[in-house]
């Protein structure tokens, strides 16, 4: 009886449904032949990709959105009545804005720092200039930056075996161009060497200083000169740099030539004993030729480097010369508005955060969020429990690292204080120095803190989420959960769809082949043992194969092996969030009619959470690539048994996989 009826109410839904189809969709494909075209019909045929983009997705949507965001709200900040901070960000960005006061005080602003780089006058003044001036502006595991503005730059970051005390970490820098074009002999880059070379003489006139062409030669050879000893890109990214420490004592014997102890002192690190040297050799690259190279070309490089610097707060003439060079590429200038927002919102990151998140990211917003992540790390967590792949020691770990994980939402629980930071609205250049230096108190501050794994790294409004195995953490920045990755007004059973699949896919890169590799504490530790691997291997086989056969030209497949994990993470998270946003559903899932249109907003949410428009071009380039086009990826729905029922997929369809051919890594 109790039987019957519910049949009657499903085939009830079944035609109404029909009747009335979601908005949004393509009508005339059928689920089950293309999902991706069927669920993204509207946004589909409305959507054009702006010329000159190979691809045009829903990341592209978030990063425009925010940016205009952004924009509003550092240009509107000028006129509300705000808290402090709110202030700072305006009275920053009016200062920069102010370009009358700017063209008035001329060079005054740099002139003092400019008399200090007259008065070195010997090595070890130069090494207490650089010590005095040395920036905390690099964060090689935290945001990959490897290179300061800087002859040295300074990081004050965790390690990567666990500790819970921070190390400091000194990194290369003070290049005006990218190393390699210093180094390729090819005679496009000899051009641009030259044209370098005018720029820097042309700055150094603007400055008042004579014989500029001379100089500019001297300041690009050692310039040169330094690239030489410069780590690459590739072996800058590598982490295990931070296992290079280097004792204070040791500098002056492993990198002679420059005054190390002058340097220390003034850099206040003359108490820190233990060092990382990110890249040793550019270290005593830097070092030696400040004891080969002649004092009077040190100084030109530090003048020609300082005035750059601050040459988009100096007089047009500066910065007008500044961008002439740098925005060759890119014909088109910005526009002194849009710059001073930039700068803004780069140069007070959290200040910003803390006003987007004001406006753009309520508690509530953030409350939905947080209650979806809570399930699908508990339905993870149950998977893991259940994975018969898994031997019983990872199983341990593995469910230690989702324990411990830390998964921050929408923007830090504490935020960096900026009460100390004097922000003046008439003043850029000094605005500049002033975070300069209180960005390097803080690092310093750091140093006798231990490592707090709640802090940020990314802003709320930079549009990304950050993963850290090394701190075991993962960060989702406010302005990335829009739509349609989440929607406050959407129904609870689409976001689950939506950022729940995401987070349950983030979440299991802590426990796959790229987590094997780190511990619960965040150490470099291989806990996956060689039994883990091979039947992992052997589940996951199917799902490579899956998508080799995937082929969006006839002389084009996806490489299923190269987007494996990826692929991997997806079909992980799609499960445990589907598992989520059932068990959220609780008793109202045993109405059949009710059930079947929240599966449907589900994985309605999930198709459109990857909504993307590829050229031709850009689609054969991605499906090389680790990460498989989303149209592929959006299909492993065709993994999941509750899609062939809330969709009625059929065998024959396109996407139709009979049950045991679809693929289920992270189930019992
Ligand atoms: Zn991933």
């Amino acid at each position: 009886m109790t039987g019957k009826r519910s049949l009657l109410v499903a085939l009830g839904l079944a035609l109404s449904a029909a009747a009335a189809p979601e908005p949004g969709v393509n009508t005339g494909i059928a689920p089950g032949e293309d999902f991706f075209a069927y669920a993204n019909g509207d946004w589909l045929a409305a959507t054009r990709i702006p010329d000159g983009r190979a691809r045009w997705g829903a990341r592209d949507e978030i990063n425009e959105a925010t940016k205009r965001q952004v924009a509003a709200l550092i240009a509107g900040a000028v006129t509300q009545r705000a808290d402090e901070s709110g202030r700072k960000v305006a009275d920053f960005y009016s200062a920069f804005l102010d370009e009358a006061t700017i063209e008035t005080r001329g060079l005054i602003p740099i002139a003092r720092m400019l008399k200090g780089v007259d008065q070195v006058n010997d090595k070890t003044a130069l090494a207490r200039w650089l010590g005095a001036n040395l920036p905390a502006d690099v964060a090689p595991l935290n945001l990959g930056v490897y290179s300061s503005s800087h002859l040295f730059g300074l990081a004050v970051e965790y390690g990567i075996h666990g500790e819970t005390k921070h190390f400091a970490y000194l990194l290369q820098g003070g290049l005006g161009l990218p190393r390699a074009q210093y180094l390729d002999d090819a005679a496009s880059m000899r051009e641009l060497r030259n044209r370098y070379q005018r720029y820097i003489s042309r700055m150094l006139e603007l400055a008042g200083f004579e014989r500029a062409t001379e100089r500019a030669a001297a300041i690009l050879a050692l310039e040169t000169a330094i690239a030489r000893s410069h780590a690459s890109p590739e072996a800058s990214a590598n982490e295990r740099n931070a296992d290079q420490h280097w004792a204070r004592q040791d500098f002056a014997r492993l990198a002679p030539g420059m005054d190390w102890p002058a340097f220390f002192a003034a850099a206040r690190l003359a108490q820190q004993d233990d060092f990382v040297a990110w890249q040793p050799a550019a270290i005593q690259g830097a070092a030696a030729l400040i004891g080969s190279e002649p004092l009077a070309v040190w100084q030109d490089y530090l003048r020609m480097r300082l005035i750059e610097r601050y040459a988009e707060v100096l007089p047009r003439r500066f910065a007008e010369a500044a961008l002439a060079f740098r925005a060759s590429d890119a014909p088109q200038t910005v526009a002194r508005a849009q710059r001073a927002i930039d700068a803004t919102n780069r140069l007070m990151p959290f200040a910003v955060g803390k006003l987007y998140v004001d406006k753009y990211f309520p508690v509530d917003a953030r409350a939905s969020v947080q209650a979806i992540l809570a399930n699908v790390l508990d339905a993870f967590r149950r998977r893991v429990e259940a994975a018969a792949w898994m031997t019983p020691a990872s199983r341990t770990v593995a469910l230690a690292k989702l324990n411990t994980l830390y998964f921050g939402v929408g923007y830090p629980d504490k935020w960096p204080d900026d009460s100390g930071l004097r922000i003046d609205p008439h003043d850029a250049s000094g605005n500049l120095r002033r975070i300069a230096e209180w960005n390097y108190r803080n690092a310093l501050a750091r140093l006798d803190r231990p490592v707090d794994r709640h802090e940020w790294a990314i802003t709320p409004q930079s549009a990304m989420g950050s993963l850290n195995f090394l701190q075991n953490t993962y960060n989702f920045s406010a302005a990335l959960l829009q739509p349609p990755k989440f929607d406050p007004a959407a129904s609870a059973a689409a976001n689950y769809g939506a950022i729940g699949a995401i987070m349950g896919h983030e979440i299991s890169h802590f426990v796959d082949t790229l987590g094997a590799d780190y511990d619960a504490h965040g150490a470099y530790a291989h806990w996956w043992s060689e039994a883990d691997k091979s039947r992992y291997d052997a589940a996951s086989r199917a799902l490579a194969e899956q998508f080799s056969a995937y082929h969006p030209f006839t002389d084009v497949s996806v490489n299923g092996r190269l987007s494996l994990v990826e692929n991997v993470a997806d079909q992980a998270g799609l499960a445990a969030a589907f598992e989520a946003h059932r068990r959220v559903l609780g008793s109202r899932a045993t109405d059949r009619a009710y059930l079947r249109e929240q599966d449907r907003q589900f994985f309605l949410g999930f198709a459109r959470a990857w909504r993307v428009k590829f050229t031709d071009e850009g689609l054969r380039s991605q499906s090389g690539t680790d990460h498989a086009p989303e149209i592929f990826r959006v299909a492993t729905v065709r993994n999941m048994d509750a899609w062939y029922d809330a969709f009625d997929v059929e065998p024959g369809q396109r996407l139709y996989l009979a049950p045991e051919a679809r693929v289920r890594i992270w189930l019992p």
